[in-house]
């Protein structure tokens, strides 16, 4: 019996298809694949592996997916976490107009490498994020040794930047980063909402998707109220609607969200294939509105449609914890109805497996089983937190944070082991952050240090947003909510 990795007398959940648990259970690595898992034997220990782990008070799991997230402003954090909805909404927007247009590549390159330190060390093997300017991104995942997905935003309301340029610097991306780093990094196509872009440019990411049909196309739907109400002034009857009208809505489609969706969505979402990712964190800290409608997770579950859960924004609600994302999902949901929404494990599989199948790449990871490529993820469950061991999948979808994974196996590579980062430089990247924010707060209105942050004043954020795209895109929505209102 040799392997690259044998790992022993652990507790193994595989999240395959029975959800099996091992107590005492080995799992073995060959050439980035797992090979072999089962109960341990007597002589586990002595495997001729290059890599031994005893799994002793450890439990063994899938790397965890964050099937939906925008990284380039991860040194922000703590800088959104006190403003209100409007200063948020306003901030945000001027900074993102400056990064189009390359004025921020320090701060977003030093905010792929925070990202990717922070998901390594707590147990977030897969990332799929939709960026700006997201090639420091790809090859920042693909050198820490992570997998990823990447693409740039695509907008024409959003922000003033030309489509043909948009458009061209989609497919540089695509023809230079898909399929790159053995095949961790993949390109994807990100036509970024259903409020913020016209008929035209989905019709543009449409032919893009033809162009190059093993990408999957990720945005965000029927994420505010205002998604059908654009999709009405696109001449569709609602945002599912406009999506199919293009040719986009089938099983390559991962859409973020998902608020907004009403029964006939649910099942349009699962006969056409096509998968969500949910993001409750992001919705619970900026709540759009008292009684809001909560997105129908067990409703899309329960129709067949892969949900997997995402951190979104990570820098607006300071958080790096996707298993947060799993505990917050259930807390909202039972807000909103009642106890038992969901069952542990379901959970548990919405973290790794199906967040997997949510991103097309089901088959390869997301569990623990012979002939996957082995992303793990070790847990020290031996901690008072962790005791007694009863109900793992509770434990994982309630309790467990980052900083109890201490091992962390990417496509057969070690990145994290015993708390030790291998793959990354952990001082020289804190060392780059802080002269990111430095020049960042040199350079801007902004005010931020140890005591909290204090945001650029509306005069200033005013004069930094793009111009044309907010105000035709509030133009258009006006004049279709009037029409909805007084329908000729
Ligand atoms: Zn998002």
């Amino acid at each position: 019996m040799t392997a690259d990795i044998a790992i022993h007398d652990a507790f193994v959940l595989t999240v395959d298809a029975q959800n099996r648990l091992y107590e005492r259970g080995t799992v073995l690595i060959e050439d980035g694949a797992i090979t072999e898992v089962r109960t341990s034997r007597g002589d586990d220990a002595n495997t001729a592996a290059d890599c031994i782990i005893d799994g002793a008070g450890k439990l063994v799991m899938p790397g965890l997916v964050n099937a939906h997230t925008h990284l380039e402003l991860t040194p922000m954090v703590g800088a959104f976490s006190d403003l209100s909805m409007a200063e948020l909404m306003g901030n945000m927007t001027a900074i993102y107009g400056e990064i189009a247009d390359g004025e921020y590549d320090y701060l977003t390159g030093a905010g792929y490498e925070l990202a990717a330190l922070n998901f390594l060390a707590g147990g977030v093997t897969t990332v799929n994020s939709q960026d700006v300017r997201p090639s420091a991104g790809a090859e920042t995942f693909g050198e820490a040794g992570l997998r990823g997905f990447f693409g740039p935003a695509l907008s024409d309301l959003f922000w003033d930047v030309p489509v043909d340029e948009q458009f061209d610097r989609a497919r540089e991306f695509i023809d230079e980063y898909h399929e790159t780093y053995n095949g961790r990094i993949r390109a994807t196509i990100n036509p970024h909402d259903d409020w913020s872009c016209t008929r035209t440019l989905w019709e543009r990411a449409a032919d893009l998707a033809d162009e190059y049909p093993d990408l999957l196309v990720h945005t965000h739907l029927l994420e505010l109220e205002e998604s059908n109400t654009m999709a009405r002034s696109n001449g569709a009857k609602d945002s599912l609607d406009l999506l199919d009208d293009v040719g986009l809505l089938d099983e390559r489609l991962v859409a973020a969200h998902y608020r907004m969706a009403d029964d006939q969505d649910i099942r349009r979402t699962a006969d056409a294939g096509a998968a969500v990712a949910h993001c409750p964190s992001i919705f619970c800290y900026w709540n759009p509105g008292p009684d809001v409608q909560w997105t129908p997770v067990p409703e899309l579950r329960a129709a067949g449609v892969d949900v997997g859960l995402g951190i979104d924004d990570h820098y607006w609600h300071d958080s790096y914890n996707l298993f947060g994302e799993a505990r917050q999902a259930r807390l909202a949901a039972n807000l909103k109805r009642s106890a038992g929404q969901f069952h542990s494990m379901e959970l548990v599989r919405m973290l790794t497996i199906e967040g997997a199948r949510a991103l097309g790449v089901g088959d390869k990871i997301g569990s623990i089983e012979p002939g996957k490529r082995a992303d793990v993820i070790l847990l020290n469950l031996d901690q008072p937190k962790f005791t007694p061991v009863t109900n793992i999948p509770a434990h994982v979808a309630n309790n467990a944070v980052p900083g109890d994974v201490t091992t962390t196996i990417v496509d057969g590579e070690i990145l994290l082991r015993d708390g030790d980062v291998r793959t990354m430089d952990a001082d020289a990247v804190r060392d780059r952050v802080q002269t990111a924010i430095e020049r960042f707060k040199s350079e801007t209105d902004w005010d931020l240090d140890s005591g909290g942050s204090d945001p650029p004043g509306a005069m200033s954020v005013a004069r930094d947003l793009p111009k044309r795209g907010p105000a035709q895109l509030l133009g258009r929505l006006a004049f279709q909510s009037i029409k909805d209102t007084f329908p000729l």
